[in-house]
Formats: structure tokens, C-alpha cells, sequence
């Protein structure tokens, strides 16, 4: 994979390095978090006015977000805190470097946050000299693998324990058990007497409340915590799309995220935070800051279809039932966010044509759309955005490979002509012969390549006319 997460590197890229593992080990995962997830909404009777209430707060407040932003940006200032706003990712990152510069920070802890993978901020910390570390133990785990999340709540979702036990003994030189109990304890050890010694603690936010400017971190772990209160300076990078009116919307949303996300009624640990420590009695940093990132969202807004993306709240529930993601795990999305939520963010924020395959990676079964806690019309924005890709936007004209213009234009032909489509299913057969191997093609020739680079591809049988004719008659024999 590209060391740089936050860019789209695309299906082909992504193949060359595809781990065997990745479908049992994520399967596993996200068949736990849909059981649970479906458990506790049962629990629920209101659960589907909860989402409609969830939805309509979303799609105000995205569709008000500079009066919601203004105000917050004016409480958070009453309340002590430094706003930054950041246009691009270059804004945000050079932002946070010259905070660090100013403070002479030297080491930084950061908790999970899916912004600060956005703007890669871990590596323009690095080479600026300044020690990035992730105490997240998921987001732990995969700064020590050198990759990006493979899913929105549980980076590293796509490793079992035993490659994490084979991954802290290369890396922290110790001999690590397969034991998830232990592997956490190394890990908290590691990570504490850095908590002590960073001078900077950066964090992201589930949510921007504007009534009050609070930051509110909804987590599992304590780390979070440690971050944002034990280091003198405080750093928050969040989208601007995560802020919410009041507080009274603040907890219908904490009754969808926790119940979609893991399948709990509440997280472990959900920490409001409102400017700095206003007293040295007082528990907290000295400085607060926040970095409110734009980044494309305000372009997303644009699209009265596409813009709903801007309603998630990055639960990863669509994730979970995804049939697309659960076989090809997070990386294949090329983006650091992945899954139904990844193909129609990507696509919007990086432009169509960047990310054009993304928009394809999808069933259209609908089964994101049932799970959403705040009911984004994803397959509704997939299609949308296929139409984008295949006639251009604002952002670049439609790029369509010419062998695959001209495959599509011969398929249409022999779709629209019965002795031609006869023809064309005896003839591929015969011509695709030379790469059969037991009934599987291992390796196509291109465009096929793209497919057969990541896994093969069933043989062409010219039995397909014969097989329906008398699957038909069979259905009718069992009919009568
Ligand atoms: S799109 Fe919906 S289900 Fe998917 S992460 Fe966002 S809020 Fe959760």
C-alpha cells in the first residue's frame, strides 16, 4: 500500500498487496458488531424516530453550518479556546506545525482521529522532526504496521492476533503472546510514560455542539483522555461537518452512534470538553485549540444529492452488513475511509474522476441504507454519482479507458442482437481457452487483468443458453 493514507490509491495498487487474511478476520469482527448492533436496537422500540429525528438534525444543521460554525467559533472563544479554520489539508497541517513550533513540542500523543488521518498529519510531524504517536491501540497498531485504518471505528480490523503478536515482537524487539489481554497490556505500557512526557496532546471530535463550543469525544479507551488533559496543549482537528446544534441533539446522537457503531448502549467513555483549564486547580490543558477543517465539504454542499454524506457520524454500521467490504476488507477502497461511506465521500471530495471506481464498488442491495443511524440515501448517492463519473462534473470531464469504451460498445451491440450475442457466447469460450486453468482463469489479458491481478475469474462456458433452456423447463416440471 501507499505509506500516504489519506490519498486514493486506487483497486490496482492496492491488489499488488492484498494480505490473504483480510475476509475471515474482518468477517469475524463485523458479524459480531451487526449481532450486537441488532440486539440493542431491538431493545429499542423508537429506534426508527430516533433516526428520523437523527437524519432531519443532520440535514439542518449541514444545510445551516456557517450559523452553527460562527457560533460555535464564538463560544469556544468565550470559552477560552483558539479557532483556526483550515480550507485545504495543507491549511490544517501547516496550522498544527506551527502550534507545535510555537510550544518547541517535540513529542505529540494523539488519540484516535479520522481528520488527522485525512490531512496525514502523522507524517508532517514526522518530517518536521516531531515523534507522532498513536495511542489509540487499534491506531497503535497499525502506525507499527505502516498502514492506514482498514475500517472507520476498528483500524486494524483486518489483523488477527497472532500477525499483531508477530507485529509487536518485530517491532518493539520483545517475544508478544497471541493474547489479546496481554498484547493490550504491552501496549499500555509502552504508551504511558509517553502520556507523561508529550507536551502536545492532538484528538479529533464526534461532535461540535455550537450552544456551548464543547468538543464531545466519544471513545472505548482511556487514552483519549490522557491526551486531551495531560499535556499542556491541546489540539483538535475536526471536520466542520461535525457540528450539532445543542446538547438536546448532542443525545440523540449518542443513543444512534454507540448502538450502530460496536453494538453497546454507550460507549465507555464519552468526554465533553469546553476551551482550557480555566484555573491551574482545574484539571486540563493550559491552550486549547481547534482546527475546524473544510477540505471539500463545502463543495459537497453543493450537490443537493450528494451533500447527505455530510450527515454521517461515522459509525461504520454500513461497513459491518456491507457485502462488498466484508469480501474485500478496508484497503481495497484506497482511501482511509472505506466501505459504502468511503465510495461516496471519496468520489465527492477527491472528485469523480479521482476516485471513479468507487461509486462501483458497491451491490446496490441496500443493506447501508436499512443499517444508516441517520438514513444517507446511500445507494441513491452511489447511482448519482455513477452518472457524475460516466458524464463528468465540475471537477474534470469523464475518463473512460478506450479499450473499455469499446468493450462496452460491442456488449451493447451483441445484447441488442440475438445471432450476435449466440455468436459472442461461443466465441469467447473458444478464444478464453488459452487461459483456462481446472475451470478458473488465473491470469486475463487486459482489461481483465484488473480483476484476474486480485482473484481469478470463473472460465467462460458456451453452455449458458443450454443450462437456462433447461433450468426453465425444470422450474415449470416442478410447477405442475
Ligand atoms: S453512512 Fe451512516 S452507517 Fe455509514 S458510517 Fe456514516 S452514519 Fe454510519
Amino acid at each position: 500500500m501507499s505509506s500516504d493514507p489519506h490519498s486514493y490509491i486506487g483497486f490496482e495498487e492496492y491488489s499488488d498487496h492484498i494480505p490473504a487474511s483480510i475476509p475471515a478476520a474482518v468477517q469475524q469482527a463485523t458479524s459480531r458488531f451487526v449481532g450486537g448492533r441488532t440486539a440493542r436496537v431491538a431493545e429499542l422500540p423508537q429506534w426508527e424516530q430516533l433516526r428520523q429525528i437523527g437524519s432531519d438534525i443532520r440535514l439542518h444543521t449541514i444545510q445551516h453550518m456557517d450559523v452553527y460554525l460562527t457560533r460555535f467559533e464564538e463560544k469556544v472563544q468565550a470559552a477560552g479556546g483558539i479557532v483556526h479554520w483550515a480550507s485545504t489539508a495543507e491549511d490544517a497541517r501547516q496550522i498544527v506545525l506551527q502550534i507545535a513550533k510555537d510550544h518547541d513540542v517535540k513529542l505529540a500523543v494523539k488519540s484516535k482521529s479520522m481528520a488527522t488521518e485525512e490531512i496525514d498529519l502523522n507524517h508532517a510531524l514526522e518530517n518536521a522532526g516531531i515523534e507522532a504517536l498513536e495511542t489509540d491501540l487499534g491506531e497503535y497498531i497499525i502506525q507499527l504496521a505502516g498502514t492506514g485504518p482498514s475500517h472507520i471505528i476498528v483500524p486494524a480490523v483486518h489483523l488477527k492476533k497472532e500477525e499483531i503478536a508477530a507485529l509487536f515482537s518485530e517491532k518493539l524487539g520483545i517475544n508478544a503472546p497471541p493474547d489479546p489481554i496481554e498484547l493490550t497490556r504491552i501496549a499500555r505500557e509502552t504508551l504511558r510514560g509517553k502520556f507523561l512526557s508529550a507536551e502536545m496532546g492532538i484528538s479529533g471530535a464526534n461532535f461540535l455542539i455550537a450552544e456551548t463550543g464543547t468538543i464531545v469525544m466519544v471513545t472505548n479507551e482511556g487514552n483519549g483522555r490522557m491526551c486531551t488533559t495531560m499535556p499542556d496543549l491541546h489540539v483538535a482537528v475536526v471536520g466542520i461537518d461535525k457540528v450539532i446544534p445543542d446538547w438536546e441533539s448532542l443525545t440523540i446522537f449518542l443513543k444512534l452512534l454507540a448502538r450502530s457503531a460496536t453494538g453497546q448502549k454507550l460507549s465507555t467513555y464519552t468526554q465533553f470538553i469546553t476551551g482550557p483549564r480555566h484555573t491551574d486547580g482545574e484539571f486540563g490543558p493550559k491552550e486549547f485549540h481547534i482546527v475546524l477543517l473544510d477540505n471539500g465539504r463545502s463543495n459537497i454542499l453543493k450537490d443537493p444529492i450528494g451533500r447527505e454524506v455530510l450527515k454521517c457520524i461515522r459509525c461504520g454500521a454500513c461497513a459491518n452488513v456491507c457485502p462488498v467490504y466484508k469480501n474485500v476488507g478496508g484497503f481495497a477502497y484506497g482511501w482511509f475511509i472505506s466501505g459504502p461511506i468511503g465510495a461516496i465521500f471519496a468520489p465527492q471530495m477527491l472528485g469523480t474522476q479521482a476516485a471513479r471506481e468507487l461509486p462501483y464498488a458497491s451491490t446496490l442491495c441496500g443493506a447501508c441504507a436499512e443499517v444508516c443511524p441517520v438514513k444517507i440515501p446511500i445507494p441513491t448517492i452511489l447511482r448519482h454519482l455513477r452518472r457524475r463519473v460516466a458524464q463528468g462534473d465540475e471537477f474534470a470531464e469523464p475518463v473512460m479507458p478506450v479499450a473499455f469504451s469499446a468493450i462496452a460498445g460491442l456488449a451493447a451491440l451483441a445484447l441488442a442482437q440475438n445471432w450476435m450475442y449466440r455468436f459472442g457466447t461461443r466465441l469467447l469460450p473458444f478464444f478464453m481457452r488459452i487461459f483456462n486453468r481446472d475451470g478458473w482463469i488465473p491470469s486475463a489479458p487486459y482489461p481483465l487483468s484488473r480483476w484476474t491481478k486480485a482473484r481469478p475469474l470463473p472460465a467462460f462456458t458456451a453452455g449458458f443458453r443450454k443450462w437456462w433452456k433447461m433450468r426453465s423447463v425444470a422450474g415449470k416440471d416442478s410447477h405442475q
